[in-house]
């Protein structure tokens, strides 16, 4: 029985990329970032290549608008999950996979030297489950946890390999650029940044093949806590019935399960993003 594998790919972590210039549709940088996304791709891909057990492959658009990856460019037996507003979001499709790789990914909001450190808006400062400290690698590994499905490898600056490390334990990870500051980072070579991506891959499902990777999951029940940056923004998340305020600019609520903390967690992101109330 062949196994089926699903990778999310956000794009600050991807080689090369730096800056906001790059990140959004209406950057200068944005098109060629697009490209950048699909060179690391590719690579992954090429590692997966390297075993006959892999069957289908599933990859999330998990950045921005999730309108990036070309599709034009796709082979055979990989299927792309393209669109925003998609349920679970940058873990879209996760569950039905037998494991998950974060390809461009980039360390919690708060974190120093971390190349566009953020935690899924610019809105959020901080994420706890159950009391730990949570970015979207831990959000999204824990929704995939849930599901049952382990995260075998992490790409991205030196900051969320080590993140991911710290959190995941047996996950292998891939730094291409070791970040300077926010918006600066000294890059690999595209030729040694596409090499470890695609021998780390292969390691990387050897290891899970050998049962040495498991999945991440918190107990039940979940509490959630989110910090904002504005209180204005904790005022606008309270027009939702089931969130409580927990302080000036702390929301957060108890949750059954893991589908519902992130359909929480989406909720008050989605309330805190408005525009100010006056
Ligand atoms: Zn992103």
């Amino acid at each position: 029985m062949t196994k089926t594998a699903w990778i999310s790919v956000d794009m600050e972590g991807i080689s090369g990329i730096v800056d906001r210039e790059q990140l959004l549709p209406a950057g200068r940088l944005y098109e060629a970032s697009c490209a950048l996304m699909m060179d690391d791709l590719d690579a992954v891909l090429a590692g997966l290549a390297e075993r006959s057990e892999i069957g289908r492959i599933v990859v999330n658009d998990s950045h921005d608008g999730m309108l990036n990856l070309p599709w034009s460019r796709f082979g055979r037996d990989v299927d792309l999950i393209s669109g925003g507003t998609k349920p679970g979001s940058m873990n879209a499709g996760v569950e039905a996979a037998d494991f998950a790789i974060y390809l461009g990914y980039h360390a919690m909001a708060g974190t120093p030297n971390a190349v566009m450190d953020h935690t899924y808006s610019g809105e959020i400062r901080e994420v706890m489950i159950n009391h730990r400290m949570v970015g979207e690698t831990g959000l999204n590994a824990a929704w995939a946890g849930a599901h049952g499905v382990p995260v075998i490898l992490v790409s991205g600056d030196q900051a969320v390999a080590q993140e991911a490390t710290e959190l995941l334990g047996g996950v292998e990870t891939v730094v291409v650029k070791e970040a300077r500051s926010r918006r600066s980072a000294r890059l690999l070579p595209p030729p040694e940044a596409h090499e470890a991506l695609k021998s780390k891959t292969a390691q990387a499902v050897e290891r899970y093949l050998s049962g040495a990777v498991e999945p991440f999951a918190f107990l039940a029940p979940l509490h959630l806590e989110i910090d904002l940056m504005t209180t204005d923004m904790a005022d606008r998340v309270m027009f939702c019935p089931y969130m409580e305020r927990l302080g000036g600019t702390r929301v957060g609520q108890t949750f059954d399960s893991m589908d519902q903390l992130f359909r929480g967690f989406y909720t008050a992101m989605a309330l805190a993003a408005g525009r100010p109330l006056y």
